[in-house]
């Protein structure tokens, strides 16, 4: 039996699954509020899926797909990303548009592991399909960073770029390619391979050498064609308007095929546990994919959150743990504690009540190691005087309270 898990997998394990949870359901309150409903889709798809919109040149469908033949020789992959199952679904069962979706779940890559990377990672996730205008980017760029305040990662920028269109894509990559060549003997030989491939991914690369040369490189938003500069210059007016910290970054291209136009990012600022470059998440526009997709012409937008490297920023952050433990000391006290317990959760206090053959030290030494906040003792002497004995483990303090005021006691604190 092999007793280590999978290299590049987690286990979630007490108090951090508690907490992947919290940050889940602020996550859900958040989108909600912009009208967004929750979709499940498989966690495979068939291969060909990725293949034709994450694209065939990407490191995610080169490099990083777990991809297997079935026992009915079906070609499927785990899904590298949310998006293209969420278009496919949207299409295949026709819902009506506009339609905004959000979902929460693994994704898989084979990737090198280090700190806030792992093969198999969890994402938040958006879709707005069939809504076109730059108010809808601006929307969802400031529910993110709503999303982000409510579990105070508050210090955190939006950079923001326009990655165009195909209609001023490829006269800009004319220009870029020119660049390229006379800059070819001094670039990564990584980007040598996308300067064949797809120029514009070049500015992904994180070569110190090469970023140096990029910087005079000529860039796709200085390059737009009318209809995307108006987008964009709408996009920036609406940001700045609304007060949303962002930064214009000209070198983000985010590293996938189907982004147009507005693309961004959520990077921490300061002393964050990632350093202040690795982004928590991104998305931008994809008003392509639907028609190759074989859907009718159809704008959408979205964005995905790294739940794994937010968990990381977070530390112990959200971590509240408001478990009672009830120690009871004697067969009639015993009693009075189940009673208790039920009293309890049935006021929804979180409770557990202490197994009858401990004694006390055992017991305070069982709620320690469950990290209880609250011990309620039970004694003769505690039944005589009709109260119970209330500890704060974390205050380190305690008092005794009338029995008929426990509730209301702990439901204050
Ligand atoms: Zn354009
Ligand atoms: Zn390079």
């Amino acid at each position: 039996m092999i007793l280590s898990n999978p290299k590049g997998t987690q286990d979630f394990l007490p108090p951090y699954g508690d907490q992947k949870a919290l940050v889940e359901n602020e996550f859900r309150k958040v989108v909600s509020l912009y009208g967004f409903s929750e979709i499940v889709n498989p966690t495979f798809e068939h291969t060909e899926l990725y293949l034709r919109s994450t694209g065939l040149t990407t490191d995610i469908v080169t490099k990083q797909m777990y991809t297997f033949t079935d026992k009915g020789n079906r070609e499927l992959a785990l899904r590298p990303e949310g998006t293209p199952g969420v278009v496919r679904a949207v299409l295949q069962n026709k819902l009506k548009l506009p339609v905004r979706l959000f979902y929460i779940g693994p994704m898989f890559r084979y990737e090198r592991p280090q700190k806030g990377r792992y093969r198999e990672f969890f994402q938040l996730g958006v879709e707005v399909i069939g809504e076109s205008e730059p108010e809808t980017d601006v929307e969802i760029i400031e529910m993110g960073m709503r999303f982000f305040n409510q579990i105070n990662l508050s210090d955190l920028i939006v950079k923001v770029n326009s990655v165009g269109c195909p209609i001023c894509r490829p006269k800009f990559r004319v220009q870029l390619r020119l660049f390229l060549d006379k800059n070819l003997e001094q670039i990564c030989d990584d980007c040598k391979i996308r300067v064949e491939q797809n120029p514009m991914r070049v500015f992904d690369c994180k070569v110190e050498k090469c970023k140096e040369i990029y910087h005079d490189a000529p860039k796709i938003s200085d390059n737009l064609c009318y209809d995307c500069q108006n987008h964009f210059q709408a996009v920036l007016k609406e940001l700045n308007e609304r007060k949303i910290p962002f930064e214009l970054d000209k070198m983000m291209v985010r590293g996938l095929d189907y982004y147009t136009r507005t693309a961004f990012e959520f990077v921490p600022t300061g002393s964050s546990e990632l350093g202040s470059q690795d982004s928590v998440g991104g998305g931008g526009r994809y008003d392509n994919l639907v028609e190759d997709f074989g859907g009718p012409k159809t704008p959408a937008i979205g964005f995905a959150l790294g739940l794994d490297r937010i968990l990381i920023c977070l530390g112990n952050a959200l971590t509240s743990r408001k478990l009672v433990y009830i120690i009871a000391l004697d067969a009639q006290a015993l009693k009075q504690g189940r009673q208790l317990l039920d009293t309890l959760r049935n006021a929804e206090i979180p409770a557990l009540i202490n197994p009858p053959d401990k004694n006390l030290r055992a017991a305070l030494g069982i709620a320690d190691n469950l990290s209880c906040e609250y011990v309620i003792i039970i004694g003769a002497n505690e039944m005589q005087k009709k109260v119970y004995t209330l500890k704060n483990l974390t205050q380190r303090s305690q008092q005794e309270i009338p029995q008929d005021k426990i509730v209301e006691v702990l439901s204050k604190k």
